[in-house]
């Protein structure tokens, strides 16, 4: 009964043609004809909540191409029979450790011959599209010959992010039927295309709603739909010398944000447009050796690693969060961002301050980052209502979690607690966002020490995807675990630390920023001591990096980290005391180490050439503390070591974490060089005595 009455809401929610559907034959489709002769083929991968297309997936499909050849239907439909979405794209589990080109090559041959054996057809194919459609999923469907998107749907090409670009023809198919310009920047940077656009462009040829899906593909089954015709400049566009002209352009582009030996698929597949893009038979042709040789490459290894680790990293979140209201005590840099996110994300949220005007600077700042990622005004609109001044602190009555962001003082935080404690609501949680004192010290005077952790956020919050929670010796479990899920809530990725001076993530980058100080002292340009973090990937060298987080910020965190860690920190300088007493203070204050304009910081050489030595004196530092902070037990795994800083500090994410470098370039290798480092320029650099523990894979 149960089964029955569940198949009935299924048809009202998607149009999946007649029933029952022929099953058994297949694990992973089911394929029917209707009275009119069309076949309507769902695909339903076995036993997982979304479709992704394994070989045995690809294989079973190229039989029903076989079966669908030897008996033409009138038509096809292709599309997806669960709720979730269409296709979202290749199985990625089965891309890990690929080594051999040759044999990415073949089986991708094999899948190719199949997705071209789909497009010849001689038969009208309609693929029907709700929910997401990524990679190979939008490949099934661009070898169809309509589009038919339900009003809703995603679409996007995301291999950029893994080092790869598109492998089941889509690299030729989607720049053959828009403008190639909007289908090589889609395909570059791995942006959605929303319904609404993917219609302008010509990518779906209709959007609809479900209940008038049958008459869609009777439509396109009888060739009566109207679809985008090619503009003329398309075709000129992919015109040998227009070709090269645009293929210059995206390179000089891409090369602002990825250099070509670090991530070698962008500049391929601009490679592939300039050399093939002027015919869909040749581009079809090349795109296969193409995507086999990045396959294989350690950079495109390395990006799959990090997407698994961030799936890791979510996991940690746990299960569903209760907070609903959510109370904020300090509306400055973070306090007001930490805020304004939480509203974003849908929680009830009170501001307080002890002055009114960061409230109000926090409610503008929150206004326009609305504006800018929510697309209807009345969702801004929305989330601003759930957003609430609250100079007196009344909201702390009724949180489920107050977040003090207060400066980092340990007797201010203290006072700030003595009032709080007393109005929290049973079963609320405090949390600090505090950098670097100790918990044990903050939760020294507290009623309830138990219910009070660290969630110590990064700025910026609404980019930075990793949020510490903090555990002390008094914190209880199930407050860890509410702590986890509410960074799950908002869409952040937790790492558990132990209270430690600087958790894990400033206590790496710390030394990072030292060291630089250390080099400017040698006389060593700025630029250039940026350029040695660079050239190894990290997005922003430790001098830029000080100056964005701000001057006083660092010396601070340095000051604090230095009481507490000893002599395997260098001290900060006595000049950057005076920078900052001088009110330098880096981009905030538009002069630090550089000169900041619009946000950007003025560089005037080109970098002199850097030393392999200089980026070891930069990089090793922070691999060590990483290390250091295995072996204390302050994070217990190393790939959640890798991950956090990726996602925290965005370290070279192409290296695929520092301890997954360190073992890439080879343990023994890199102790000697710290051992090397350390006789040279001092203690600082001593190997820790986690190294000899640490596993080589
Ligand atoms: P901030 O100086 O920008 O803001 C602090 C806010 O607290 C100010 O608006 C101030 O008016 C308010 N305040 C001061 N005393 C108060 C009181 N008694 N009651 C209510 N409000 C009061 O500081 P910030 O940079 O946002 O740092 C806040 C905390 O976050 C610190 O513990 C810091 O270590 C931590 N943190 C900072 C960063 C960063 O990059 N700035 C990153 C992570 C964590």
């Amino acid at each position: 009964m149960k089964s029955i009455v569940m198949d009935v809401l299924k048809d009202h929610a998607l149009e999946t043609g007649p029933h029952p559907p022929e099953t058994g034959k297949w694990q992973h489709f089911t394929l029917t004809r209707d009275a009119e002769g069309i076949a309507w083929l769902l695909i339903d991968r076995n036993g997982k909540s979304a479709n992704t297309l394994s070989a045995e997936v690809i294989e079973e499909l190229g039989q029903i191409v076989g079966t669908l050849e030897g008996n033409l239907p009138k038509g096809l439909v292709v599309r997806s029979a669960k709720p979730s979405g269409f296709i979202a794209g290749a199985d990625i589990n089965e891309f890990v450790g690929a080594k051999d080109v040759g044999d990415v090559e073949r089986t991708m041959g094999r899948a190719n011959d199949i997705c071209d054996r789909l497009a010849g057809l001689p038969v009208p194919s309609v693929a029907v599209i709700h929910g997401f459609c990524l990679g190979g999923g939008l490949e099934i469907a661009l070898a169809c010959k309509y589009r038919i998107a339900i009003d809703g749907a995603r679409f996007a090409f995301p291999e950029i992010q893994l080092g790869l670009h598109p492998g089941l023809g889509g690299t030729a198919r989607f720049s053959h039927l828009v403008d190639p310009r909007v289908a090589m920047e889609r395909m570059l940077t791995g942006g959605n295309i929303d319904t609404r656009r993917a219609k302008s462009i010509g990518l779906v040829d209709v959007v609809t709603q479900e209940r008038h899906v049958r008459n869609a593909v009777r439509d396109a089954v009888a060739g009566k739909l109207r679809t985008k015709k090619p503009g003329w400049l398309d075709g000129i566009l992919r015109m040998d010398p227009v070709r090269r002209i645009l293929a210059n352009r995206m390179r000089a582009a891409t090369k602002k944000s990825a250099l070509p030996q670090h991530y070698p698929a962008p500049y391929a597949l601009i490679d592939l447009f300039e050399q093939h893009g002027g015919t869909l038979s040749g581009m079809l042709a090349a795109e296969r050796p193409s995507f086999a040789k990045l396959m294989v490459t350690q950079t495109a290894q390395n990006l799959i690693r990090v997407f698994f680790l961030g799936e890791q990293m979510k996991k940690l979140a746990g299960g569903e969060s209760s907070i609903e209201r959510v109370h904020v005590v300090g509306a400055g840099a973070m306090g007001g961002d930490i805020a304004a996110w939480c509203a974003y994300r849908g929680l009830t949220v009170t501001l307080a301050d002890m002055k009114p005007e960061p409230i109000a600077a926090t409610i503008k700042r929150a206004a326009e980052l609305y504006r800018k990622l929510l697309k209807r005004s009345i969702d801004t609109r929305d989330a601003l209502d759930r957003f609430i001044p609250d100079l007196k602190g009344v909201g702390v009555a009724g949180a489920d979690l107050i977040i003090e962001a207060v400066p980092e003082n340990l007797e201010l935080k203290k006072k700030i607690y003595a009032g709080i404690e007393p109005r929290m609501k049973p079963g609320a949680i405090l949390a600090t966002n505090t950098s670097s004192i100790p918990l044990q010290e903050l939760s020294a005077s507290l009623v309830r020490p138990e219910r009070f952790v660290g969630l110590h956020f990064f700025n910026p919050v609404s980019r930075m995807q990793l949020v510490e929670v903090v555990s002390h010796d008094k914190s209880a479990p199930e407050v860890l675990a509410a702590a986890r899920a509410f960074t799950g809530q908002i869409d952040r990725k937790p790492l558990p630390v132990k209270s430690a001076p600087g958790f894990l993530v400033n206590r790496a980058l710390t030394p990072y920023m030292l060291e630089a100080m250390v080099m400017l002292d040698e006389k060593i340009d700025k630029e250039t001591i940026d350029a040695a973090a660079t050239e190894f990937g990290m997005p922003m060298g430790p001098i830029e990096l000080a100056d964005t987080v701000g001057l006083d910020v660092c010396l601070a965190v340095a000051d604090e980290l230095r009481h507490y860690l000893g002599d395997v920190l260098p001290p900060a300088p006595d000049w950057l005391r005076k920078k900052v007493a001088d009110g330098e203070l880096g981009r905030k204050s538009g002069k630090g180490f550089y000169v900041w304009k619009d946000g950007k910081a003025q560089k005037t050489l080109g970098a002199a050439s850097v030393s392999p030595e200089m980026t070891d004196r930069l990089i090793l530092p922070m691999i060590n503390v990483c290390v250091t902070c295995l072996r204390e037990g302050i994070v217990e795994d190393a790939d959640i070591v890798d991950g956090a800083m990726i996602f925290g500090t965005s370290f070279a994410p192409f290296r695929g974490g520092p301890i997954h470098y360190a073992r890439t370039r080879g343990v023994q290798g890199v102790v000697a060089m710290l051992g090397n480092l350390a006789s040279r320029h001092g203690n600082r650099f001593k190997p820790d005595a986690g190294w000899d523990t640490l596993s080589p894979r």
